[in-house]
């Protein structure tokens, strides 16, 4: 746009090309804006200035002092070098301590001279002292563009050894504000700031990076955040009219001959009311001429893969081929075992491909998928290579969304000159407001039913010095005919550590149940693919009691006589990863249990996560308490699923309330656009550009 504040970074004063690098590549930070919209984590309170009498172990853990230097030295060599400055102010005595940049320091500090001292109190033999102070001369104490609150922005090693620490950055704030403020134009229309009671940009900025007091920070958090959701909210629905407005989607118009052959002779067991629902809801959706998007949410055991396979039927009959992608080798051969054997005899040419498929078989299955002799097309993110090429691809399944990428789910309809209906489906229940601002552009289907008969299961937290409770009850349940899968973490980075703690928990109870009695199995990633399926199988057919694993079973392993679920390290998994890992049991109609084991030790958070499993099976109300706990990153699994917007300000889990809010507030932008002036679009289009994500269409679609 060519303003001012879109400038590289390395123009402002105080800079330059080195640090600009840094900026760029420590924090993403290339421009004058990036700098702008870079706000600090929190606040501290400058307005008082402290005695040294007056400071206790209670103190605030910054604390500023008006201080006269009596005298300073040097100690140690090497390493161990350091400053001390003697500081006094009438009513004791401290000392300030520097490790690096002695020279420089040594060199400004003037004995007798008074400064304004600012930093951390610690205490060393009753003595007061600050390691690493700001400090200034009185005489030139820098007048602050706010007041008394001072921002605290993160940085990194790197940057604070270039002088860039928190305040460097605050430094270069203050320099960024001096040049840009009068560039700052805004960048919402009246109406909307009125509408919603926002104050204007250049407030709002200014407050966030200078408060003048608590209250207009809150009013300056409260802007910027509508902002960036109101964005976000926005290119959602611009999106989504899109794709209800044209008219490319494939009609399936019958309900053909495999689908009631299935429905009427193939159905092991009544479908449950949520999952007819579920069927009807796609069914309208593909007779309208418009893609479906649709997010199926149910919970661990719902009954989702019926009706994924109902559906792929749907596009069967009308001629199209289908299919379902899974996040893991494992699922996907669960997927393939369960389908084939659900449709029997069949006239339904199916296949898989995943990353271990040999080539001859691969070519074979690919020439019948391009020659259109196969119908239904299973596997893993083998799936999206650009030689997988349908014939006429109708129909796409995704399972368990949160694993893939937006860009992953792209490529999949792009299969096609026109976009195949899509079903995506997860078991990480996905609380509305993250649903809204992740999947906005989907339609919300959700299975809240399970099939009849199943017992909750029961979860009981037990600290690892009860281990041997726990081998007692094991032995029970096994003597009960019940199988059993006991779950080692696996979190990258540490994976040498990880499996090193599954072998020891596969050697011990090995001991503890030795054979020929008892018969335990391990299954993790690094088996070869044969040795693995050896195993599972071997489980699955009973001939197994234990099941040692990683928690690659966390998708897709589905026995239902195994009846409980001991998971090791239960305080280093997530409150999602610990729900599914629950599901795997309580599949049959014999009572399931779900052993939580952890350290005696426990953070506040993971105590209140195996608390939350104890009290509730609610996959739903889980969901809400991670978001509460953890806020959005980790349930969306940011990284993984390519979240392609980041949120600077806005929290999706502490938030909601602003999400619902822009969300109103975008609809009725969308819905009333020619009520806004042409310079009102230009800034809606760019506020949408801005935070958006994907970019392409924009609002000359709409009218
Ligand atoms: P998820 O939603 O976790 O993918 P699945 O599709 O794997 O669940 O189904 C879990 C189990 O429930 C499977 O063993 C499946 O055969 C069974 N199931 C599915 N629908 C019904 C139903 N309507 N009645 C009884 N059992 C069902
Ligand atoms: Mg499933």
């Amino acid at each position: 746009m060519g303003s001012y504040i879109d400038n590289d970074i390395k123009f402002l004063s105080g800079v330059g090309e080195k640090r600009a690098n840094l900026l760029k590549k420590e924090l993403g930070i290339s421009t004058m804006r990036d700098l702008l919209y870079y706000f600090p984590f929190r606040y501290i309170d400058r307005s008082r200035i402290y005695k040294i009498s007056e400071i206790t172990s209670e103190s605030p853990a910054y604390i500023q002092l008006r201080v006269r230097v009596e005298g300073y030295s040097r100690f140690g060599e090497g390493r161990r070098k350091r400053l001390v400055a003697y500081v006094a102010d009438g009513t004791g005595t401290a000392e300030l301590i520097w490790f690096s940049g002695i020279n420089w320091m040594e060199k400004r500090l003037e004995i007798g001279r008074e400064y304004i001292v600012f930093g951390r109190p610690g205490f060393f033999n009753n003595e007061l002292s600050i390691v690493h102070p700001e400090l200034e001369s009185v005489g030139t104490v820098r007048t602050r563009p706010g007041s008394g609150m001072q921002g605290v922005y993160s940085t990194t090693e790197i940057l604070s050894s270039n002088q860039l620490g928190s305040r460097g950055i605050y430094h270069l704030v203050c320099n960024l504000w001096e040049a840009a403020e009068k560039h700052i134009t805004e960048t919402l229309p009246e109406e909307i700031m009125l509408a919603n009671g926002l104050i204007g940009l250049k407030e709002a900025l200014h407050n966030i990076h200078f408060p003048q007091n608590p209250e207009k920070l809150k009013q300056a958090e409260y802007r910027l955040k509508f902002e960036e959701l109101f964005g976000i909210q926005l290119g959602i629905l611009v999106q989504r009219k899109g794709r209800v407005s044209s008219e490319t989607g494939f009609v399936f118009s019958r309900v053909g001959e495999k689908f009631n052959e299935f429905y009427n002779g193939h159905l092991p067991f009544e479908l449950t009311k949520a999952q007819k629902r579920v069927i009807k809801e796609i069914r309208a959706d593909t007779v309208t001429g418009h893609q479906m998007n649709r997010l199926l949410q149910g919970d661990v055991g719902s009954g989702k893969t019926l009706v994924a396979l109902m559906s792929m039927l749907l596009a069967v009959d009308n001629g199209y081929q289908a299919c379902m992608m899974a996040p893991t080798e494992i699922l996907a051969r669960q997927h393939y075992a369960t389908i084939v054997k659900l449709l029997g005899d069949m006239d339904v040419r199916v296949g898989i491909i995943t990353g271990t498929t040999k080539k001859r078989e691969r070519d074979m299955l690919l020439e019948a998928l391009s020659d259109g002799s196969l119908d239904i097309l299973l596997g893993t993110h083998a799936l999206i290579e650009d030689r997988v090429q349908f014939a006429n691809l109708g129909f796409v399944v995704i399972d368990e969304q949160h694993r893939f990428g937006v860009e992953q789910r792209a490529r999949l309809w792009t299969k096609n000159n026109q976009p195949p209906h899509v079903l995506v489906m997860t078991a990480t229940p996905i609380p509305r407001t993250l649903a809204m601002t992740l999947y906005g552009d989907l339609d919300v289907s959700v299975i809240d039913e399970l099939p009849p008969g199943r017992k909750p299961v029961k979860t009981y937290h037990v600290r690892d010095s009860q281990r041997l409770r726990v081998f007692g009850f094991m032995a029970e349940q096994i003597a009960a005919g019940r199988q059993i899968y006991v779950v080692y973490p696996l979190i990258s980075g540490s994976e040498k550590m990880d499996y090193k703690d599954l072998e020891d928990g596969f050697d011990s109870i090995s001991q503890q149940f030795p054979l020929p009695e008892y018969n335990t199995v391990v299954v993790h990633g690094r088996l070869k693919p044969a040795q693995k399926e050896e195993n599972m199988n071997m489980f699955k057919e009973g001939k197994a009691h234990i099941m040692v694993a990683t928690s690659v079973i966390e998708v897709g392993v589905d026995v239902p006589n195994a009846s409980v679920m001991v998971i090791e390290s239960a305080e280093r998994f997530g409150l999602s990863q610990l729900h599914q890992l629950r599901g795997r049991v309580g599949r049959g109609a014999d009572q399931a249990y779900c052993i939580l084991m952890s350290g005696d030790k426990l953070s506040k958070e993971a105590k209140a996560r195996l608390q939350a499993m104890v009290a509730t099976n609610d996959g739903f109300e889980l969901s809400e308490l991670d978001l509460k706990l953890r806020g959005a990153g980790d349930i969306s699994g940011t990284q993984q699923s390519g979240l392609a917007f980041e949120l600077k300000i806005a929290n999706l889990g502490k938030d909601s309330q602003i999400v619902e809010t822009a969300r109103t507030a975008a609809q009725l932008v969308i819905d009333a656009m020619e009520r806004f002036a042409p310079s009102d679009r230009v800034l809606l289009e760019t506020i949408r550009n801005r935070y958006s994500y994907p970019k392409g269409q924009d609002f000359s679609m709409i009218s």
